[in-house]
């Protein structure tokens, strides 16, 4: 299985960064989402962040324009027929993303392999939706995709050695370090890290603590580079509440209850810093707790 082209479905934080770390090692990428606007907004944000690593000196104008070169919009899923790999990063939900694989499958090269850069849904169930689970593999990318080292590679029940070789090599031309998950729910980073957050948003719920006192506690006390409140506004709280959501189920058991002020705060449409207000307010010139 030769990757020369990648089809990105979902021009979010993720989707975004997957273009920009593909497009940098010289493959060549077709961007897709909901929307042109979103597209072109993703696009945007990509040479924003190339431009910073440029300022940093971290990298050469040539080469960030050459990679920019290789990121094409893709305003029609059609634009994707011609890609060797699609990597799906669209929101964390399911239904979406079924709904996106039933759509797409049919527009591809049947030798073409799909991806999910899921966070917690079953790489098997979302597999079998499609008409290639042989050749259907979860790559889950960390958050922001052009600093994070780890990538976990999740092979479904039909995953065949073939996929699985190729998305390995594939992960490893990005310069990544892979770690490889059994399928089950959330995986291994966020099975750990999600109930963590969780916990930290129970803190604050039962009136334990402030944002500030909790962020604080976590970073001077754990050690942890990001308090965990700032870093469930950096992921985004509904990706937050979704991936409970998937252990609660997948598991059974209540310890994954997502907490009711998670639940509040996505029902209020603050969903972190891609919407300006989650656990702080992003709007002004600094971040301010909102509890
Ligand atoms: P996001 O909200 O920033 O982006 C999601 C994008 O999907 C949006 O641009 C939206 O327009 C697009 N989209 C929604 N429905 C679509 C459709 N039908 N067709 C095409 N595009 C569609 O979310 P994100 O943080 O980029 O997360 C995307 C995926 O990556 C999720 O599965 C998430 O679990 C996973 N992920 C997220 C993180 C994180 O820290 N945020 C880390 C690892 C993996």
């Amino acid at each position: 299985m030769k990757i020369e082209t990648v089809g990105i479905v979902g021009a979010g934080q993720m989707g975004g960064g997957i273009a920009h770390v593909t497009a940098m090692a010289g493959y060549k990428v077709q961007l897709y989402d909901i929307s042109p606007e979103r597209i072109e907004k993703g696009i945007a944000t990509i040479s924003g962040n190339m431009a910073r690593q440029v300022s940093s000196g971290k990298l050469e104008e040539s080469v960030r324009q050459a990679a920019l070169a290789n990121i094409s919009p893709a305003p029609q899923m059609e634009d994707l027929a011609g890609v060797d790999l699609v990597i799906e990063a669209a929101t964390e939900d399911e239904t979406v993303k079924r709904k996106i694989f039933a759509q797409l499958c049919p527009k591809l090269n049947p030798e073409a392999m799909l991806a999910t850069n899921t966070s917690s849904i079953s790489i098997t169930r979302l597999a079998a939706q499609t008409d290639r689970p042989e050749r259907f593999i979860g790559i889950q990318y960390m958050n922001p995709v052009p600093l994070m080292k780890l990538v976990e590679l999740v092979r479904g029940i039909a995953t065949e050695d073939l996929t699985f070789e190729a998305a390995k090599a594939f992960v490893s031309s990005l310069d990544k370090t892979i770690t490889v998950a059994e399928d089950f729910p959330a995986f291994i980073v966020n099975r750990i890290l999600l109930p963590m957050i969780n916990e930290a948003i129970y803190t604050l719920y039962e009136g334990v603590g402030s944002v500030d006192a909790i962020d604080t506690a976590m970073r001077l006390g754990a050690n942890h580079p990001m308090g965990p409140l700032q870093l469930a506004d950096f992921i985004g709280l509904d990706t937050c509440l979704s991936i409970m959501q998937v252990l609660h189920d997948g598991l059974s058991d209540s310890k994954y209850r997502p907490c009711p002020l998670l639940v509040k705060y996505v029902e209020a449409g603050w969903l972190g810093r891609k919407t300006g207000r989650g656990f702080y307010d992003y709007r002004g010139e600094h971040p301010v707790p909102t509890r």
